[in-house]
């Protein structure tokens, strides 16, 4: 039980868990599916999670990156939410996860004098008051005109009227979800990507397993388990409906649309949150990067890579340059994303879960639908969570956990994982005191052991453990990235890497971060996975070409033609 997701021992992994019988398999590997399988294996309890693709490769690479009570929830009177959003932030960022999760300030610009600021200070009253009693992240503050533009010269100085500073924290959503997985594999769980759940094994009405395809060699194996527990997102009702379940809510898809800039785009040296029409619009500093989002529209197509359109990349420009000196345009932008978040909607039953649905949020537009989470239990032997937020993952996981394990003969303990660190956390501020000298223990330049302790925490010694035993490694991946070779070889010895999309999309985000979505950097990582994973030359131009279709796919959005929108007026924000 080491922690270690080695993409080589996957066969041994699909061994186990059909040699089962298990006490949980859970259905799906995005945050909710990792947190479930890392709170059922810190029980003690027996536990296996397949995923249909990779790890966070549904909407849980796609989100804001943030970990945060969420303000507009706030105005829309979602105290609970909230108040239960922010705790987690604090206790991710102090105790759980400090080496992932990051404070963030954001500046907040004013643009009504006399009735802004007592309102949205009110606001930030109530959000900072919400925080536990340590306080890991900064109060808010308020700032005049000149401070804000001192923090944000970006902004168009007209009726700009000061400007609201407050904190909340980021993470990269990816890294963190597979970390989880991780230390659930650390405690046990045995963890299979490219795996699909097909349908659910019955004995009678009880779920007794699921059979299961293996997406990599066409073979179909069964797992049995005592109980099964689905975190499929937006998925939720196709794996209910495969099965004939007759869930106590469905998921209703809401598509959001991240733009991502260079620094250079836009001259801040802070996070900002503006109001629009409909929502909120973030500027999220993401190292030499910004990403700026969100938007908010139901979706019905493709759940597998959902498609931004001209339309939203226009949207998104169009309210950015509504407070910004110099407007964005499309060549600013280096990479479009766009995530499905699974919202409930109704018909939802209340069975020994937390429904706050109502029967007409089907006509509700999606920005007001509760963003709270559902546990049902449709069947005897079968759970499933959907809904919530990135933020509060390990509530989610452990109220599914609690209502699976409800009835499991013998005494299952309470969720742990508010005590439990994630893998990476141990030691953390000695090993960030001591980058210096593993540095130099390692041969390498401080900047490398500096950039590997930001994305590894305290486990940037087994990254610096390749370097050491192939020099090559420590070679950068891509020009004008920190990114190192070792990380594509460490996504495939540890972090359960099995194809270049994993590795360039979801390990390293080059995907989103590099203006070729990557695409130079894949000749590289095939290189490096070749040699890791035994590809001859057929499977080495195959993996090539998957990867440039990916990208291609992505990229998409880019190209479509159509003026940006006028700027026309400085911020009008409704109240
Ligand atoms: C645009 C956007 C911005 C967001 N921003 C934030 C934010 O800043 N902060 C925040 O807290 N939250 C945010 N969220 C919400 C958050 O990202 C989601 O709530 C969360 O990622 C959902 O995780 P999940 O595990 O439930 O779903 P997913 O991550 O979608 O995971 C479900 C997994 O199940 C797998 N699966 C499906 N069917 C099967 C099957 N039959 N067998 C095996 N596997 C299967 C899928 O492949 C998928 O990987 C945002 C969401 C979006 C869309």
């Amino acid at each position: 039980m080491t922690g270690v997701l080695d993409a080589r021992d996957r066969d041994e992994a699909i061994r186990t868990l059909a040699a089962g019988p298990l006490d949980v398999l859970v259905i799906g590997g995005g945050i909710t599916g990792a947190g479930a399988a890392l709170d059922a294996a810190s029980r003690g309890l027996r536990v296996g999670l397949v995923e249909s693709r990779d790890l966070a490769a549904g909407t849980s690479s796609r989100s804001s990156k943030l970990i945060h009570g969420g303000l507009r929830y706030l105005e829309q009177g979602d105290f609970k939410l909230v108040r239960e959003a922010l705790r987690e932030r604090d206790l991710l960022v102090s105790r759980l996860a400090p080496h992932l999760v990051r404070p963030v300030p954001f500046l907040y610009p004013l643009y009504k004098k006399v009735v802004e600021r007592p309102y949205v200070g009110a606001g930030l009253v109530i959000y900072d008051a919400m925080e536990g009693v340590k306080r890991p992240v900064p109060h808010h503050r308020h700032l005049t005109t000149r401070g804000a533009l001192r923090r944000a010269p970006a902004l168009r100085p007209e009726r700009l009227a000061g400007a609201m500073m407050y904190y909340d924290a980021q993470v990269d959503d990816a890294r963190y979800t597979v970390t989880v997985a991780r230390t659930a594999a650390r405690y046990g769980a045995t963890v299979v990507t490219r795996a699909t759940a097909t349908s659910l094994l019955r004995d009678g009405s009880r779920v007794t397993g699921a059979s299961v395809l293996d997406e990599e060699s066409g073979r179909v194996f069964e797992v049995r388990a005592a109980r099964v527990i689905v975190c499929a997102g937006v998925w939720s009702d196709l794996v209910h409906e495969a099965s004939g379940v007759r869930a106590g809510y469905q998921v209703r898809m809401s598509k959001g649309v991240h733009l991502v800039m260079p620094r250079s785009a836009i001259d801040a040296d802070t996070g900002m949150i503006v109001r629009t029409s409909k929502s909120v619009l973030f500027f999220i500093p993401w190292d030499t990067r910004w990403i700026v989002g969100t938007t908010d529209t139901d979706w019905s197509g493709d759940r597998a890579e959902p498609a931004a359109t001209a339309e939203d990349v226009d949207y998104i420009l169009g309210e950015a340059n509504r407070v910004l000196a110099r407007p964005l345009t499309r060549d600013d932008v280096l990479a479009v994303y766009a995530g499905l978040r699974p919202l409930i909607a109704g018909p939802a039953g209340d069975k020994g879960g937390e429904s706050r649905a109502g029967d007409k949020d089907g006509e509700k537009p999606t920005t007001k639908l509760s963003r709270e989470h559902v546990v049902d239990a449709p069947l005897p032997g079968l759970v499933s969570v959907a809904g919530g937020k990135f933020t509060t993952y390990r509530l989610m996981a452990r109220d599914v956990v609690d209502v699976a394990t409800a009835d499991l003969p013998g005494q299952v303990p309470g969720s742990v994982t508010e005590l439990l660190s994630l893998l990476g956390a141990d030691g953390l501020p000695a090993v960030r005191a001591s980058a210096r000298r593993i540095a130099g223990d390692y041969g390498v330049p401080a900047a490398v052991a500096v950039h590997l302790i930001g994305r590894y925490g305290s486990l940037a010694t087994e990254v610096l453990d390749l370097i050491r035993a192939d020099r090559t490694l420590g070679q950068p991946l891509l020009g004008g990235f920190a990114y190192l070779r070792a990380e594509v070889a460490y996504a495939v010895t540890h972090e359960g890497a099995l194809h270049v999309e994993d590795v360039l999309a979801r390990r390293v985000r080059l995907l989103i971060e590099s203006p070729d979505a990557g695409t130079s950097a894949a000749p590289e990582v095939v290189a490096i996975m070749a040699g890791l994973l035994g590809w001859n030359r057929r499977r080495r131009a195959i993996e090539l070409r998957r990867y440039q279709d990916f990208a291609d796919a992505n990229a998409a959005a880019l190209t479509a033609v159509g003026p940006v929108p006028e700027v026309e007026s400085v911020a009008p924000i409704p109240a």
